[in-house]
Parts: C-alpha cells; sequence; structure tokens
C-alpha cells in the first residue's frame, strides 16, 4: 500500500500533531505524558463488550463503555486526585471566609486582621494548585480520549474489512461515517464528562453532603430533597431524550449520506442542471438534522430551567432555614425514639453553609446538564454494536494454498441476494479448467457478476458447491486466495494518487518494474508516457483526469501487477472504443496465459477466442462450448451474435 492504512494514518496524524506541540511547549517533558497509544482497540474485546447490547438496556452500553477504555484504573484515579487539587479553592474558600466573617463578628480584638495575610496566602497557593490540578488532569484526560477514538477508529476500520458484502450492500455510507464522527464524539463527550462532571461532582456532592451533616443534620435533609426531586425529573426527560438523540443520529447519517451522494454526483448534476433539486433535497435534510436539533434542545432547556426554578425554591428554603437556627437556642428534640439537639449555628457557619449548598446545586446541576452525553452514549454504543452483530464474512478457511492452479469447479449452486424473490442462480454448474479462459454472456441481469462474486467469497451460496484446486472455497483462507485473483470490473475504482501506486495499490512501495510491466502489457503504457510525470503523474480525487477507456486499461494493469493466477474482468473493455478494446484484446490474449481468465463481456468479439464459452439466463449455464461449436449449435448464442451484426458490430476485433 503506498499510503499508510487510514486508521495507523489517524493516529500517525495526532502522534504528530503531539510531538509539534511538544516542540513549542517549553514543558516538553510533560508533554511526553500524552504520547498516544497507536494501537487500535482489540477487535475481541469490543466484540465482547458490545456483544450484550441489547435494544433497550443502557447499563450495558455503559458497561462496554468502560471495557473500552484504553487507559487504564490508575489513570482515572491520577485524574480524580488532580481534579481535588482543582477543586481545593472551592471546598476551602468558604471554610476561610466563614471562619474570618466570626473572627470580625467577635469584636477588633485583632484575630480577624491577624487572620487575613494567611487567607491572602492560602488563596493564592490554592488557585496555584487549582491550575496545576486542572491543566495536568485536563492532559491525562485527553490523552485517554484521543487514544480512545483513534483506537476505536481503526477497530472499525478494521471491522468493516471483515463485515459480509450483504452488509456492505445494504449499510448506507453516510451512516457508516456517521459512526466515525458522531457515534465517536459522543463517546468522547461522555467520556470527559465522566472525568471532568460526574466522578468530580459526585465526589463534591458526598464530600459538601458529609460536612453539612456535621454541622447540621437538618439542612442536609432539605438538600437531599432536591437531589431527588432532580433524580425524579431525570428520570422523566430520559427515554424522550434518547429517542431524540436516535432520531438527531439517523437525520445526520441521512444528510451525510446525501452530501456524499451530491459530491460524487457534481458532474453528472451540473449536466442535467438539477443542481436546484440536489440543493432542495439537501436543505431538506439539513433542516431535518436542525429540527431534530432543536428537539433534543428544547427537552434539554425546558429541563435545565424546572432544575434551576427548583434549586432556587429549594435555596429560600435553606436561608430561612438557615436564619432560624442562627436564632434559636439550643432545641433538644426526640424523634422515634432517638433524641438529639439542634445546636444554634454562627453567621459564619451560616455562610458556609449557604456556599457548600450553592456549590452542590451547582454539582448537581453539572451532572444533570449532561445527561444529553449519558443517553448519547449509549446511542453510540449501540450503533457500533450493529457493526459486529454475526454479519461476518463467511467463515474463513485455514488453507492457505500457496499456489493456485486455479482449476474452478461450480455445482449445483444456488444463490439469492437477502430480499430477493428469485434465486439469481438456480442450479448453475460450470466448470473452468486451470489455465483456461473461459467467457460468460448472456442477458444482462442473468447473474454474471454473481458468478465472480461467489466465486471471491463475497457471498455464500444456499446450496451446492464452489471449489477451487478441487478445494471446498468454505476451507480456503479467503484472502489468502484474493491475493492471487485480478479483478478488472466495469466500475474502475481508482484513487488520488499517482499512477504507480494506483497500479502497485495495496504495495506500501510499489514496485517500478513490475507496474511498468503491467502497464505495457494492459497497453496503457501509450498514454502514461504522455502524461506529465509518466507513471509518477498524480491523478485527481478519485483518479479523476483519465478517459474512461485509460482508467480501464489502469485497472487491467493493477490486476496484471499482482502476476494473478486467477483473472476476472467484469465487463472491463466496456469502456473501450474499438480501437481502444483492440489494444486491450492483444494485452489480454498476453495476459491470460498461463492464468485462468473468466471475461465477462457484453460484446461477443471480446470472448470469440476463448477457450469456451458459457451462456448464462435465469440462473444456470444454457449453453457451452467453443464459439464455433455454439454458431454450429444454432442457440441462443448465435442469436446473441446475430443480434450485435446485425448492429454493426464487427467480430473481429483483433487479428
Ligand atoms: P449480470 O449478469 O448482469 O452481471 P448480476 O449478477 O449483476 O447480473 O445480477 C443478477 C441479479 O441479481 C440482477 O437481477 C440484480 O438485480 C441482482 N443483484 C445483483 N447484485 C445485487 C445485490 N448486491 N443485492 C441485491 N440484488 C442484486
Ligand atoms: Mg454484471
Amino acid at each position: 500500500m503506498n499510503k499508510p492504512e487510514p486508521a495507523a494514518s489517524a493516529t500517525a496524524a495526532l502522534a504528530a500533531e503531539e510531538t509539534v506541540s511538544s516542540d513549542d511547549i517549553p514543558a516538553a517533558g510533560l508533554m511526553r505524558l500524552v504520547t498516544l497509544s497507536d494501537k487500535p482497540v482489540d477487535s475481541q474485546r469490543i466484540q465482547k463488550a458490545v456483544t450484550p447490547v441489547q435494544q433497550e438496556q443502557g447499563a450495558h452500553a455503559l458497561r462496554a463503555f468502560w471495557l473500552l477504555q484504553p487507559g487504564r484504573w490508575w489513570e482515572w484515579l491520577v485524574i480524580w486526585l488532580l481534579q481535588n487539587l482543582r477543586f481545593a479553592p472551592i471546598y476551602l474558600l468558604p471554610l476561610m471566609t466563614g471562619h474570618l466573617i466570626d473572627l470580625a463578628n467577635r469584636g477588633a480584638d485583632g484575630k480577624a486582621m491577624a487572620f487575613m495575610p494567611f487567607f491572602v496566602m492560602a488563596t493564592i497557593g490554592l488557585c496555584v494548585l487549582n491550575i496545576i490540578g486542572d491543566t495536568s488532569a485536563r492532559l491525562l484526560l485527553s490523552r485517554i480520549s484521543r487514544s480512545l477514538t483513534a483506537g476505536l477508529r481503526g477497530a472499525l476500520i478494521h471491522r468493516l474489512n471483515r463485515l459480509s458484502m450483504n452488509f456492505h450492500d445494504r449499510e448506507k455510507i453516510g451512516e457508516i461515517q456517521a459512526r466515525f464522527t458522531i457515534d465517536l464524539n459522543r463517546l468522547e463527550a461522555f467520556q470527559s464528562f465522566v472525568a471532568d462532571g460526574l466522578l468530580m461532582n459526585a465526589s463534591v456532592i458526598v464530600l459538601m453532603g458529609v460536612i453539612i451533616f456535621m454541622t447540621n443534620p437538618l439542612l442536609l435533609g432539605v438538600i437531599f430533597l432536591g437531589v431527588v426531586v432532580n433524580l425524579v425529573l431525570v428520570r422523566l426527560l430520559w427515554r424522550h431524550l434518547a429517542e431524540a438523540q436516535l432520531a438527531y443520529r439517523t437525520a445526520e447519517g441521512a444528510f451525510l449520506h446525501r452530501l456524499g451522494e451530491a459530491l460524487q454526483a457534481m458532474r453528472i448534476s451540473r449536466a442535467h442542471a438539477t443542481e436546484r433539486f440536489v440543493e432542495r433535497r439537501l436543505q431538506a435534510g439539513a433542516r431535518d438534522v436542525a429540527r431534530k436539533g432543536l428537539s433534543i434542545d428544547f427537552l434539554m432547556n425546558l429541563f435545565g430551567s424546572s432544575s434551576w426554578a427548583l434549586s432556587t425554591v429549594l435555596n429560600t428554603a435553606v436561608v430561612m432555614l438557615g436564619v432560624w437556627l442562627i436564632l434559636i437556642e439550643p432545641l433538644p428534640l426526640t424523634l422515634a425514639g432517638w433524641s438529639f439537639t439542634i445546636e444554634p449555628i454562627t453567621i459564619g457557619q451560616f455562610i458556609i453553609l449557604l456556599s457548600y449548598y450553592g456549590i452542590i446545586t451547582g454539582a448537581t446541576t453539572a451532572i444533570i446538564n449532561h445527561v444529553p452525553a449519558v443517553t448519547g452514549a449509549v446511542d453510540a454504543i449501540r450503533s457500533l454494536a450493529g457493526m459486529y452483530r454475526d454479519e461476518d464474512e463467511a467463515p474463513n478457511g485455514a488453507r492457505r494454498m500457496p499456489r493456485l492452479q486455479g482449476d474452478i469447479n461450480l455445482s449445483g449452486v444456488v444463490f439469492s441476494y437477502p430480499g430477493a424473490e428469485r434465486p439469481v442462480l438456480d442450479g448453475l454448474a460450470l466448470q473452468i479448467r486451470a489455465g483456461s479462459t473461459i467467457g460468460l454472456v448472456g442477458p444482462s441481469g442473468g447473474g454474471k457478476s454473481t458468478i465472480a462474486n461467489l466465486i471471491l467469497g463475497f457471498y455464500l451460496p444456499h446450496a451446492g458447491h464452489i471449489t477451487i484446486d478441487g478445494i471446498d472455497l468454505g476451507d480456503i483462507d479467503l484472502r489468502a486466495l484474493r491475493r492471487q485473483v485480478g479483478v478488472v470490473s466495469q466500475d474502475v475504482v481508482l484513487f488520488n494518487d499517482t499512477i504507480l501506486a494506483n497500479i502497485g495499490w495495496g504495495d506500501s512501495r510499489p514496485d517500478r518494474t513490475r507496474a511498468l510491466e503491467a502497464a505495457r502489457l494492459a497497453n496503457a503504457m501509450e498514454f502514461i508516457t504522455a502524461l506529465p510525470g509518466g507513471i509518477d503523474h498524480e491523478l485527481g480525487d478519485r483518479g479523476s483526469g483519465l478517459s474512461g477507456g485509460q482508467r480501464q486499461r489502469l485497472a487491467i494493469a493493477r490486476a496484471l501487477y499482482r502476476d494473478p493466477r486467477i483473472l476476472v474482468l467484469d465487463e472491463a473493455t466496456s469502456a473501450l472504443d474499438s480501437a481502444g478494446e483492440k489494444l486491450v484484446q492483444q494485452a489480454l490474449e498476453q495476459a491470460r496465459h498461463g492464468r485462468t481468465t473468466l471475461i465477462i463481456a457484453h460484446r461477443l468479439a471480446t470472448i470469440r477466442h476463448a477457450d469456451q464459452v458459457a451462456v448464462i439466463a435465469e440462473g444456470r449455464v444454457q449453453e457451452c462450448g467453443t464459439h464455433e461449436e455454439l454458431m454450429r449449435a444454432g442457440g441462443m448464442y448465435e442469436r446473441l451474435v446475430k443480434a450485435q451484426i446485425d448492429d454493426g458490430a464487427s467480430l473481429q476485433p483483433s487479428a
């Protein structure tokens, strides 16, 4: 492969960013802390984590999230400790302020003034701790969450490469892209909420709660009431919010899908002057996303303001209770056989309590405002789980087949695509001898490409057998098999890279000599040498800048570069003019020697010299033999040939 794998390059890019910043920032030593782990998250770990995720259970999703963490438990502990440093002023300043007020309140005995320098120094010291704790906690957290994203991206690409073709036929590209962006962003958001919001605010609530309880249990009761009411609100909100977020992600995925389509079809939509149509569709999609986002916002706002109103009312209750506590004499009480005394409090204590109550309310609100991060993460995990549901490609066999002969045999093959009413192939039998060339012809939609797909192991036949060199396809290591197969299809896929890289695609350092030889065999040299830069010429996006015929010859060169044992040409010459086809025809004559070659052709001239020709229609081989035999037999093939001659096609493109 000329370019690093996308997963690796994403990590590399991130790592590069880190390197750059470590040069710029004086604290380079500290930056070393943040080197990312560059491993994709282990596939089995994800599988294990997401498998129990069921449609309704959020708890499983959260558990899955923990199993996915690239960070170790002690890193979370360190983050928590550092955050305590950050919160130290919040804990301690009210205590000191309260103390100072009580000292001042006692009169001009000089104690308050004596306390001042300590108060100032402590404030400055605590603020320095806050900066240190905050920065380093965030740094560690970023490291964990960026590693998670990079690791999951790597793992998802790995997974995509192993998912069945049925999955890829069905799944929209935009939705897959949404998993890489929206879903992973949601996991990141959740992660930072856990580290930044949940972990710390929960600790704050507990700590403040304990302090208030020790000062005055009655006040804690009022606060506890507030927390309970908030939890009830969360419960009410949860389902609506989860639904709103699912709708949002679906809309966003659909929009991305349409956008991708629109970008690919830029030329065709200009040519047909359908820009307005495309724009309207995209605008409608964008509005849909906005609407779905709006309902999330609305829910959150409603919730936020009710929660605020509630805590304001409770605040008044706390103030009244506090004032009452300042004014009372010690009040002994007996409640359900339990005697205790309510002690009066000082003004300083009142200020401390009021501040702590404020902090608890703030912490509760901070947690609650992040409910969308939680429901979003649950949704994201579910969506990722969708990629791990029993849709692996056909089970991979163990036979590595180091050097194929290329003997292919199909017998009694029955196959239909999911959801189709009639089988595409219905008891098809076909024998292709090693090193021979077979031409597949027949009406469009007859199942010719399907045969090639089955031989490549993209789909499993429902009945019947496919063997290669006498070994059942199910027992063969498909990747080892495919490394020895060259495929050229009608839709040529080229990459935004040099000609050399396109020919040697999959090789990180393509062999020039081999690439040139392959290009020569494919009769592509004549146009390659005319390009600025020759074989090092960089193609545009998706290989733009070449004609259809040139693209196809490049694709043939790519197939030949691998020196395949089996060559599959699916309508590979359909975009060529007759002169170009003649060139490719010659190329194929040279290329097919010593290889099993499967030529699917619409133009019958292409398969004129094949060792055998099979006519595929209605899911079976209707006729099979050499061109001459089939012409003599006077069946379907002869009719096809006649029809093409009537259309003016020559049957003799090559010498
Ligand atoms: P052809 O002989 O023209 O190459 P194909 O093998 O591509 O025919 O297709 C055979 C039939 O299977 C067609 O009716 C087509 O609609 C259907 N088909 C092809 N690919 C798929 C797919 N990925 N999913 C569902 N149906 C498909
Ligand atoms: Mg086809």
